[in-house]
């Protein structure tokens, strides 16, 4: 089947950066229910032009689950400062 790919040329990545938040309820990596306290904002490096996975490893080193998370545009609610860390350069000028 034919997929047509356009060649975007970055400067430099060839991932891009998406935010994810875990589900309300959904079941984390170590079994409890997620909270609104686990409601931190994950991000994870999604290789262009690729689907996005099943297993879903974030920045910060968590493995989750594709159904266990929704990827999100803006960030709402609190960053998770490990991922903030490993973001590779700078996603846009600090305000
Ligand atoms: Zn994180």
């Amino acid at each position: 089947m034919t997929h047509t790919h356009t060649t975007d040329r970055r400067p430099r990545h060839d991932h891009r950066v998406v935010a994810a938040r875990l589900r309300l309820g959904a079941a984390r990596p170590d079994g409890r229910p997620v909270g609104e306290r686990d409601r931190e904002v994950h991000f994870l490096a999604l290789p262009d032009g690729t689907p996005t996975q099943l297993q879903l490893t974030t920045l910060c080193g968590q493995h989750l689950n594709r159904e266990a998370v929704e990827l999100i545009d803006t960030i709402t609610g609190m960053p998770c400062a490990l991922c903030l860390a490993h973001i590779p350069g700078p996603p846009a000028q600090r305000a």
